[in-house]
């Protein structure tokens, strides 16, 4: 971290606590070259998402939209509030490890399908017929009997 006095780059951490809100790091520094003190704060800076739509557009990635697609899937499903927070959050980190920053919006629609499928069946049927904008009825009930191909034929 460079001195703000000297413009020295070698400059020394002294002590390093969690600020009073817990979600950053204040660092007191000191710089050998002119003795000055200054502290840093450092916090978690989630990764910038930009999402490549399937017409190649770029848009950043935005939460609340994710949220809302979410929430109309899950409309009126006994699914708790903090349940379906806890997904998107979860949705929400795995994009931001996969390492890259660009991604593209089908594998955004396949992981959010992923974890509705885990929570909600119905929702997770919802929400894949608008994604996979069915045109056809015919797809639609393929897509329906390839939903579950662990549940064994009933007889
Ligand atoms: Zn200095």
């Amino acid at each position: 971290m460079r001195c703000p006095f000297c413009g020295n780059i070698d400059t020394q951490v002294k002590d390093s606590r969690p600020a009073e809100d817990h979600v950053s790091i204040r660092r007191r520094r000191f710089c050998p070259a002119c003795g000055g003190r200054f502290t840093t704060y450092e916090r978690v800076q989630l990764r910038d998402l930009v999402v490549i739509k399937s017409n190649g557009r770029r848009e950043d990635f935005d939460r609340d939209k994710l949220e809302r697609s979410i929430r109309i899937a899950l409309q009126k499903r006994p699914i708790e509030p903090e349940r379906m927070d806890q997904m998107i959050s979860g949705i929400v980190r795995r994009l931001e490890s996969m390492g890259e920053t660009d991604i593209p919006s089908k594998l955004i629609g396949e992981i959010v399908m992923e974890a509705l499928a885990r929570i909600d069946t119905v929702a997770y049927v919802r929400f894949a017929s608008v994604y996979k904008n069915f045109q056809a009825a015919d797809d639609f009930d393929k897509f329906v009997s390839e939903l579950r191909p662990e549940t064994p034929a009933r007889k």
